[in-house]
Parts: structure tokens; sequence; C-alpha cells
């Protein structure tokens, strides 16, 4: 059994391992390991690692805009309603004729 100093790569069997991977526990070679996020990780674990934030990030992205599409249906909605409203109000005043009439004009 060899000593734990004398590790091998867990790829290349030929190569001395630098660094092990605080993700699958394996050691590898210089060639093998990367640096991401100031860790030491394997290519096959940095693959899984960058897999899963993109996947949770476009889903965060897709809550954004779902949010935001609601947002502004909602704003549209408010912004039609109240001219709705206003729309409902004036044909009653108009039918009175009193809306049009400028006072400041006619009272003279
Ligand atoms: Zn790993
Ligand atoms: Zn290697």
């Amino acid at each position: 059994m060899p000593p734990l100093t004398y590790q091998r790569c867990f790829n290349h069997a030929a190569r001395e391992a630098v660094a092990r991977c605080p993700e699958c526990q394996q050691f590898f070679c210089r060639e093998c390991i990367t640096e991401h996020d100031d860790r030491v990780l394997c290519a096959a674990c940095l693959k899984k690692l960058a897999r899963v934030p993109l996947r949770k990030r476009r889903s965060f992205v897709v809550t954004i805009r779902i949010a935001q599409c609601a947002a502004s249906i909602l704003v549209a909605w408010f912004f039609f309603f109240v001219i709705g409203e206003t729309l409902a109000r004036k044909p009653q005043a108009s039918h009175e004729g009193t809306l049009w009439r400028v006072p400041w004009l006619n009272q003279r």
C-alpha cells in the first residue's frame, strides 16, 4: 500500500497527484485539477457544480420575468381601470351639458 503523500492522479496513473478534490475526495494531477471560486476541484466536479447554479440562475431569471410580466399586467389593468372609471363617469356629466362649458368664459 502506497503512503498517503505518494498519490497518483485518478485519471492518469503515471502522474503524481498535486491536489485532492474536496468534492469526490480523489487525487488529481495538475492537469486534471482546476481552480473555481477559490476552490480546487477536479474537472468532473467542476462540471457538476457549474451545471447546478446555471439552472438555478435560469429559473430565478424566469421567476423574475414572470413577476415583471404580472406586475406590468397589473399596472396596465389598473391604468385601464382608472381610465374606464373616468370615462364611465364623464358621459353622465356631459349629459347635463356642463362638462363642455368653460365656466370662466360663459360667466361674462
Ligand atoms: Zn472531484
Ligand atoms: Zn491527471
